[in-house]
């Protein structure tokens, strides 16, 4: 039972479906260094699933719930901010101040390397 604050996410390159959407493909919630511990969206939607879980971002002093929503599109679970399209709202957003791209490299894997 955690709660998670997403501090990065990236786009997948290409839309769910014909007239679909970018979906987030990866997020990054912030650990207790302050850096990024990077999961897949499948993976985040999983860990969100568990009783007790929840995820927020924030940007420009607000705060959203991170939702897992099914898409009318492809029809797979995704995650949206609650609610949606404020400043908060960083999983697509890049405002000044809110949330950047993950590293493409998950990067608790090199820390986990790195304390072994
Ligand atoms: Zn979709």
């Amino acid at each position: 039972m955690a709660r998670y604050h997403i501090i990065c996410s990236n786009l997948s390159a290409t839309a769910c479906a014909p007239g679909g959407y970018q979906h987030v493909s990866h997020v990054g919630y912030q650990n207790a260094y302050g850096g990024a511990i990077v999961v897949t969206r499948e993976q985040m939607v999983e860990i969100l699933r568990e009783p007790g879980n929840s995820a927020y971002t924030t940007g420009g002093g607000e705060t959203a719930e991170v939702k897992v929503v099914r898409c009318d599109k492809c029809s797979k679970p995704f995650l949206r901010t609650e609610p949606d399209d404020t400043k908060a709202d960083n999983l697509r957003k890049r405002t000044a101040g809110s949330s950047l791209r993950c590293g493409q490299t998950p990067r608790w894997r090199r820390f986990v390397a790195a304390v072994a």
